[in-house]
């Protein structure tokens, strides 16, 4: 299926096929349409599935020209998701004229007030910032028709509910609103209730990580031995840019000193960093300067890196959904990527409520020439030796290396 059926306005064709996006993706075939047709949607996807898209395509075929007013207000958890978003708008929307704001902190809001000052048709926000311009009278909602809820799970976990209902409060009863979480929760599906009138559903594979991702595990019997089997595993695996994600930002930082020390070309993104540094840290890893990059959970939302090889769960996540959204970071676009956890017997627990949402037992593996007594298997039941280690939601054939590295990989 190709983007004709949903008759786009012939500049948005142009700008589809100039990015070279022939054919929608599942969550925009199933979107686009009900969207357009005028209908509240529920979209069920995490990000790497082409939904910023699915939502923006419908809202720059309603807005038509500019008429510099916000007619449209995306709601986002983070400032880089809310960058990411116009990176697309300012792509698909070119030669349309319209015109966009953003209003996120971190960052001097004059500008911003200039911006919007001089007439917008979509404001893309973080509601902290939001919030601020509402109160100050920057920012006229009183004509907004569509309203977009991006990642409202993590909305829900870094606590931003309670101002998303208040900035709903400002706008038109009379609108379409269109609602993305990669989980629902019974506190998004309240929200829902509250905000959306009679909403379609899109559901795209559960919540799972993409397909094109190769999950597995790898055993070590202490904490203490992670560092020295992530820099053996850096050694010995075919890899572009790799992820790595700690459980806290103090874990982050001191794991970035170690890499660093160990001759790796490493930035890391937490909390806390200025918007100049996190930006830095993120154009950094997405043009090839750092290929390694330690990150948090939270600091990692919206990152939208589209060569990660490996996501390496230093800690693994203590929450399952943190999993999804974690390995969501590679197989980007239907590429190959691969997802090693690093587990400790503290970790049974977590290690089977990943195991239940995937569906399957995820693959054990064992580094080569890494000590076995500093990596017993014993805790990760039923080990299988390296090699022959089952996979988890991979449709082709294994093609991921391991042993030493091979010649003319991509980079060692
Ligand atoms: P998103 O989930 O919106 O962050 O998109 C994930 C990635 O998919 C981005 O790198 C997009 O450029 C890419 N993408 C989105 N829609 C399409 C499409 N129809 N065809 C090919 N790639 C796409």
């Amino acid at each position: 299926m190709s983007f004709i059926p949903f008759s786009l306005h012939a500049t948005l064709m142009a700008n589809l096929s100039e990015q070279g996006f022939s054919k929608p993706t599942p969550i925009q075939k199933e979107t686009i349409g009900l969207a357009i047709e005028g209908h509240d949607v529920m979209g069920l996807a995490q990000t790497g599935t082409g939904k910023t898209a699915a939502f923006l395509l419908p809202i720059l075929q309603r807005l038509g020209q500019t008429r510099r007013i916000p007619r449209a207000l995306i709601v986002v958890p983070t400032r880089e998701l809310a960058e990411q978003i116009r990176a697309v708008f300012e792509q698909l929307g070119k030669g349309t004229g319209l015109r966009w704001a953003m209003a996120y902190g971190g960052v001097g809001i004059n500008p911003q007030i200039t911006k919007l000052k001089k007439g917008v048709d979509v404001v893309i926000a973080c509601p902290g910032r939001l919030l601020d311009h509402i109160e100050r009278g920057t920012v006229d909602l009183s004509k907004i028709e569509v309203l977009v809820l991006d990642e409202a799970d993590r909305m829900f976990d870094m606590g931003f509910l309670p101002d998303i209902r208040r900035i709903v409060k400002k706008l038109p009863a009379e609108r379409q609103t269109l609602l993305f979480s990669a989980t629902m929760p019974e506190n998004i599906r309240s929200l829902a209730r509250d905000v959306m009138r009679d909403p379609k559903t899109v559901e795209i594979s559960h919540s799972m990580p993409p397909a094109t991702v190769t999950h597995a595990l790898f055993a070590v019997s202490d904490n203490q031995y992670k560092t020295p089997l992530l820099l053996a595993l850096l050694k010995q695996i075919d890899r572009d840019s790799v992820l790595i994600f700690t459980r806290t930002k103090y874990r982050a930082e001191r794991l970035t000193r170690q890499l660093i020390s160990a001759g790796h070309r490493t930035t890391s993104l937490q909390g806390n960093l200025s918007q100049g540094r996190r930006k830095a840290a993120m154009d950094g890893f997405r043009e090839g300067t750092f290929r390694i990059m330690v990150a948090t959970d939270i600091a990692s939302r919206g990152l939208d890196v589209s060569s990660i090889s490996h996501v390496i769960n230093y800690d693994i996540p203590a929450h399952v959904d943190d999993y999804v959204h974690r390995i969501g970071r590679t197989g980007r676009a239907a590429k190959d990527g691969d997802a090693f956890t690093f587990v400790t017997p503290d970790d049974a627990d977590l290690v089977r409520a990943i195991e239940k949402r995937m569906g399957s037992r995820l693959a054990r593996r064992i580094l080569e020439g890494f000590k076995e007594s500093e990596q017993p298997n014993a805790h990760l039941k039923k080990a299988k030796p390296a090699g022959q280690a089952a996979k988890a939601h991979k449709s082709s054939g294994q093609r991921r290396h391991f042993g030493p590295p091979r010649s003319g990989g991509r980079r060692r």
